[in-house]
């Protein structure tokens, strides 16, 4: 078996987390390192290596972290808008090798991200 990654360090309890919601297939922290005054990461409970990782059999548990997405900004009062991020690969920028959707809001965001 593989190393467990640090995200699951952190679903595990071995590694503080700041958790915002949990159910049984993902959860959402608050990021270490903010780009936003709300910068959260939803997390997938299954360790898929990111979504380029993703196969058919993770499309159900890929809608639910969209919508816990969705959910959590509502929750954080992000009524005027933010952003999911996904980093995918090296030039994707993504450095913890364990799936997850950035959620950013609470300032207004810019394109291209760069
Ligand atoms: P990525 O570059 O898309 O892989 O994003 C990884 C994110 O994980 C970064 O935004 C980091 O700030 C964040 N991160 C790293 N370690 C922790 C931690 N212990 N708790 C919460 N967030 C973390």
């Amino acid at each position: 078996m593989s190393e467990p990654t640090l995200f699951t360090r952190i679903i595990e309890g071995e590694i503080p987390g700041d958790f915002v919601h949990r159910d049984e297939h993902c959860v959402v922290i608050r990021d270490i390192n903010p780009q936003a005054p709300v910068h959260l990461l939803v997390i997938p409970v299954k360790a898929l290596v990111g979504i380029q990782g993703a196969e058919e059999e993770d499309r159900s548990l890929l809608g639910h972290l969209m919508l816990t997405a969705q959910y959590v900004a509502q929750k954080e009062g992000l009524s005027s808008g933010y952003r999911l991020v996904v980093n995918a690969g090296e030039d994707g920028g993504q450095e913890v090798p364990h799936l997850h959707i950035h959620v950013l809001g609470g300032r207004q965001m810019n394109w291209p991200p760069g």
